[in-house]
């Protein structure tokens, strides 16, 4: 039932697409084409207006009345550098010239995703009824799952199509993460001087940082500084200094936790030197941990069985849109889609894992 050539021919002419983050106009307007064409409803939402890009999260309904609702997901925004991508098939690899990311992260979820509509219209497949998003901004902080009325589409679970590694793989747990600055702000002096009137922030974020947790914490959690900023010259007692934090834990308790203990200990060392202190980390998006017999990871799994693929479930480090639509109530799970490398120039996908991915769908949609 799939067509692998139609599938490749559409998958490389959506990876030609140009669309960085809050940029996918014309990856949107091929989308609301191709789901036109297929035959199914397509609306476009507002959230391009609300996150300052200039395309909305692409929707596509195929009816089925009185049946089950199923979303499908997959994001059209890529990450950098993605300008004149130039696809290249070799050995049953797909993969960019290496002057770009290739994009099927998650151009590769969009495929699969067309492929499954035109195979059940073209056999007249009976379906449930079909929510298909295609989401913005998903690589710079989930904007578009965030701005997206799923409650006005009351689906009854969901299947997002952004994990690497082999279709079969379910994500069924994925963390919480907060990010963000922590500022501290000591006070200048001339280092030669007069350095005893000063206070040198670094000094006073390195006491901290001896005393806070950091690295991997526990199997759930983890935390990181990633980048430090400050100072002006050698003379200058250092004024402020700004540490760039996240952490992340697949407990949402654990978390606040770690951030209401990181946020005193730099508290207290900071009065201990007359500093001050700017905490501005926030949560970014919320974690979820399915139950291992939920009907939406058993659709999945019934659905490999039947295509003698295997099936697993782990948990991931990273956010997707799964993250954000599990916290509006919809059970959903984020499916391999057989990327490979992504972010970066090396990144690839294997054609088979294009077929077995679309294949997986359309016994999920057989049930
Ligand atoms: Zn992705």
């Amino acid at each position: 039932m799939i067509r692998e050539t139609r599938l490749v021919e559409n998958f490389l002419d959506m990876v030609k697409i140009s669309s960085p983050s809050k940029d996918e106009r014309a990856m949107g307007d091929y989308l609301i084409k191709v789901l036109e064409e297929i035959g199914l409803e397509v609306k476009e939402d507002n959230a391009g207006e609300l996150n300052g890009g200039n395309c909305g999260n692409i929707i596509g309904i195929l009816k089925a009345p009185g049946k089950k609702r199923l979303l499908f997901s997959a994001h059209m925004d890529t990450v950098v550098p993605c300008e004149k991508v130039i696809p290249v098939v070799e050995n049953g690899i797909v993969k960019s010239d290496g002057t770009s990311i290739l994009g099927g992260d998650d151009k590769g979820g969009i495929a699969s995703i067309i492929e499954m509509l035109r195979v059940i219209k073209e056999n007249n497949l009976e379906h449930p009824e079909i929510v298909v998003v295609f989401s913005i901004a998903e690589e710079v902080g989930l904007l578009g799952s965030k701005s997206f009325d799923i409650d006005s589409y009351k689906v009854d679970f969901g299947f997002i199509l952004d994990s690497s590694g082999k279709p079969g793989k379910i994500v069924t747990k994925a963390p919480s993460a907060a990010r963000g600055t922590i500022k501290i702000i000591g006070k200048p002096a001339h280092a030669g001087i007069s350095p005893e009137s000063g206070i040198n922030a670094l000094t006073v974020a390195a006491h901290a940082i001896t005393k806070i947790k950091l690295g991997r914490i526990d199997l759930e959690t983890t935390s990181n500084i990633g980048l430090v900023s400050g100072g002006q010259a050698t003379n200058i007692v250092m004024p402020s200094v700004v540490l760039d934090y996240e952490a992340r834990s697949l407990s949402n308790e654990k978390l606040n936790y770690l951030l209401e203990e990181t946020f005193e200990t730099f508290k207290v060392v900071c009065k201990e030197f007359g500093a001050k202190i700017e905490w501005n980390i926030k949560v970014e998006y919320p974690g979820f941990a399915l139950e291992d017999n939920e009907e939406v990871i058993e659709i999945v799994k019934i659905a490999c069985k039947k295509l003698g693929i295997a099936s697993e479930t782990v948990s991931s480090g990273g956010g997707s849109d799964t993250n954000i639509y599990n916290s509006k109530g919809i059970p959903c799970v984020n499916l391999a889609v057989g990327m490979s490398k992504v972010h970066t120039l090396e990144e690839y996908i294997e054609i088979k894992d294009l077929v077995d991915l679309s294949k997986i769908l359309i016994e999920i949609i057989k049930g």
